[in-house]
């Protein structure tokens, strides 16, 4: 695994969880500037979930910008 975290040039949503013991990563970066980090099962989830709600593919469903 090479480093796959998002930019401003490649913007989404990424996750990593090293191995089954180990807490799951995740950072987004949005094309809107936005940006996140979590670590954690629950926070990685936490993280998902509002990307989902307010960005990511959430702009194309008629969101403000
Ligand atoms: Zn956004």
């Amino acid at each position: 695994m090479g480093d796959l975290t998002p930019t401003r040039d490649r913007p989404g949503l990424h996750i990593s969880k090293s191995s089954p013991e180990a807490p799951a990563r995740g950072s987004a970066v949005c094309h809107c500037g936005a940006s996140a980090t979590a670590t954690g099962d629950a926070q990685v989830r936490l993280l998902v979930q509002g990307w989902e709600a307010n960005h990511g593919t959430a702009h194309a469903k008629g969101g403000s910008q």
